[in-house]
């Protein structure tokens, strides 16, 4: 996914995220010391590491892991493989998971950790490599009680075998909770392949609700037909939605009469993409954005959503699966059009929550069921989703605006509750 993230206005986006916390901090009056605090991270390791690779010769790779804020508990947050990664890029994603955690309410602070490389050009044997060579430099910083890394752009589920595998070599013994997004047979969550989509579906259930514009008949396009994308698809599709429009890299396909989710699904495995489908219109990327639609839900990559194309969303309600899909001026050309925001950090929390749920099984070496994990889920997002709702409310404010009170409100809460030591 990420050799295709492209920027059409290409912020730097530790200075947007600095700014959207500036936004709430001013609009909950924090107290200017507690602002310095959270305006930047606690600990941020830059590791240069040499790995060898598969013709014996020796490359050096650079990666960071960063922790912007524990004091809700420990750092949780992927790492990514890519290589335009940069430390603002990780110090940014790293401040969005300490919000997100936040804003529904699980105990963790925020982290994020990346390496510049392009994985594409390395065999699976040198990824083996950097992912345990990277692992060792990193591993003063994580542990299951002090940072948690799970898969991000370009990491998977085999990535974080290797990363737990190697931590657990130095300490001499299984250490399962110290990543997630780890393979069932190693203690792996059940639900957490299908938890960010289904967190976006069940806040989308709550707009509806609020809105009174039923998910049900309601007509949907979809940006990116990957994890979230495709399984967000075929979960609007048994709520009784239409899947009017979707998109992947390679463009995009329209039926405004409804396509069938598992149908693309199969037609994207067999052809490598969703252009093509029988019985749909091809159309370009940017027009899936522009849809005729009553929910956009945004799956694909940062940046999608500009001053081009914001007034020409047709959508009333827009659900980020995606992370930073909206740019921040495009947002507020969408809020001025009374256009209904769920924005990333409560929308895609799904994610980290069914995360949260794997920790916990870890520590406990007791595993849940399917139905409970998905029950508790829709408990945390409804109840995240209530309280960015009323802060909404009861501010006069949007809701990306509410979903930052809400989050900086409980990290400021706990912070001060802490003091400052020595
Ligand atoms: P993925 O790699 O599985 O899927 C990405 C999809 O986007 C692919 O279908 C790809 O073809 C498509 N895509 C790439 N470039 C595109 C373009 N220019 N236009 C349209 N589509 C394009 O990734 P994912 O895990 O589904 O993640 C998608 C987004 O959701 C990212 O922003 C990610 O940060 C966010 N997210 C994912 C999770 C998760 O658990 N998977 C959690 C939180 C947030």
């Amino acid at each position: 996914m990420a050799s295709q993230r492209q920027v059409a206005e290409a912020p730097n986006i530790w200075a947007v995220a600095q700014q959207q916390f500036d936004e709430a901090a001013e609009k909950l009056d924090l107290d200017d010391g507690l602002r310095r605090v959270l305006r930047v991270p606690k600990r941020e390791l830059t590791v240069n590491f040499p790995v060898t690779m598969d013709d014996g010769h020796v490359e050096v790779f650079t990666g960071y892991r960063v922790q912007h804020n524990l004091a809700r508990g420990p750092a949780k947050g992927g790492i990514r493989y890519h290589q335009d990664v940069t430390l603002d890029e990780v110090r940014a994603l790293a401040m969005w998971m300490t919000w997100k955690c936040a804003c529904v309410n699980i105990p963790y602070g925020g982290g994020k950790g990346g390496v510049i490389v392009d994985p594409k050009k390395l065999t699976l044997r040198e990824l083996e490599g950097l992912t345990r060579r990277f692992t060792t430099e990193i591993s003063p910083l994580i542990g299951p009680d002090r940072d948690i890394p799970a898969p991000d752009v370009n990491t998977n589920a085999q990535t974080m075998a290797w990363i737990m595998d190697t931590f657990s070599m130095h300490n001499g013994y299984t250490i399962s909770g110290v990543v997630t997004g780890k393979p069932i047979a190693i203690g792996g969550s059940l639900g957490r392949n299908e938890a960010t989509a289904r967190g976006t579906v069940f806040t989308l259930l709550q707009a509806s609700e609020v809105l009174g514009v039923p998910i049900r008949g309601a007509r949907v396009a979809i940006q990116g037909f990957g994890n979230a994308g495709s399984i967000a698809a075929t979960l609007l599709a048994q709520e009784g939605a239409t899947v009017v429009a979707v998109s992947d890299s390679s463009g995009g396909i329209v039926n405004p009469k409804g396509l069938d989710p598992s149908k693309v699904n199969a037609w994207k495995r067999e052809h490598g993409t969703v252009v093509g489908f029988p019985r749909s219109e091809t159309i370009s990327n940017a027009d899936v954005l522009e849809a005729d639609c009553d929910v956009l839900v945004p799956a694909a990559l940062e940046n999608q959503i500009t001053t081009h194309n914001a007034s020409r969303v047709r959508a009333r309600i827009v659900a980020e699966a995606a992370n930073g899909p909206t740019t921040p001026e495009a947002d507020e050309i969408l809020n001025e059009r009374g256009v209904f925001m769920i924005p990333d950090i409560l929308c895609n929390a799904g994610g980290v929550t069914v995360s949260y749920f794997e920790w916990v099984q870890d520590m406990q070496s007791f595993f849940w069921t399917e139905e409970r994990i998905n029950e508790s889920l829709k408990g945390i997002m409804d109840r995240a989703f209530g309280s960015v709702y009323e802060m909404s409310q009861r501010h006069e404010v949007a809701m990306r605006t509410a979903a930052y009170m809400v989050a900086v409100n409980r990290v400021a809460e706990a912070t001060t509750l802490r003091g400052l030591y020595p």
